[in-house]
């Protein structure tokens, strides 16, 4: 069940704070997701592509849905025709991927480049290496359907509130250099960090959309 008293505080705080909301609707049924919806919500976040091509088949279809989740490159062409935004774009090729696929639909896709920026080695992303020479050694101001936008990432699972903190301040940082070294010119608006145990830190460090999935419900 949707948690509206929740629902409700968190989106005034974002407001507050100029910062927009992905609800991560991940393995919640889609009664739950209508409820929100109902709510007048509208941004919708998905980490597998069966699901989130179940779920868009069944909802509204003025959904904005976000691939939030690792993508694999022959998987881009089943959510191109609808999907407003990728979250974790992790290659040049990737990108380039999505680049012919929204071409192939007419359409554009808004894209984030994720970082690793915490301590697991779960979790994906380009190492900053890779995030600087990507952004050095390709013209991305080239690409027309897939449009880079920002940077993702997410914190290391753990009680350590100030290791959560310096790395939300690192990809932020990462974000303002692009920002300064901007020779592609392209507009880097987004800032994708924080969830439901961390989002207040992840606002205080810069963040300019928050993924927030369990908090919403109970
Ligand atoms: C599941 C998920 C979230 C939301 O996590 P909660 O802790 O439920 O808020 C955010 N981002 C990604 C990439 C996720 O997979």
């Amino acid at each position: 069940m949707v948690n509206v008293a929740q629902y409700n505080a968190l989106k005034q705080q974002l407001s507050n704070d100029g910062v927009g909301l992905v609800a991560v609707t991940k393995l919640r049924s889609i009664a739950e997701i209508q409820a929100l919806y109902d709510l007048g919500h509208r941004v919708f976040g998905e980490n597998r592509v069966q699901e989130l091509l179940d779920k868009q088949q069944q909802l509204p279809q003025d959904i904005e849905w976000h691939f939030i989740g690792h993508l694999q490159r022959n998987k881009v062409k089943y959510i191109a025709p609808f999907v407003a935004v990728i979250h974790a774009i992790d290659s040049w090729e990737l990108l380039q991927t999505v680049e012919r696929e929204a071409t192939k639909c007419g359409r554009a896709i808004n894209c984030l480049l994720q970082v690793h920026i915490a301590q697991e080695s779960n979790k994906f992303g380009m190492t900053d290496d890779e995030l600087l020479g990507l952004w050095e050694q390709q013209d991305l101001s080239k690409l027309s359907a897939a449009r880079v936008v920002g940077l993702m990432g997410m914190a290391t699972f753990t009680e350590d509130l100030e290791q959560i903190r310096s790395e939300f301040r690192h990809l932020s940082r990462l974000f303002a250099y692009l920002q300064q070294h901007n020779m592609h010119q392209i507009p880097l608006s987004t800032l994708s960090m924080g969830m439901s145990g961390d989002y207040s830190i992840a606002i205080e460090e810069g963040s300019t959309l928050v993924r927030v999935g369990s908090l919403l419900f109970e």
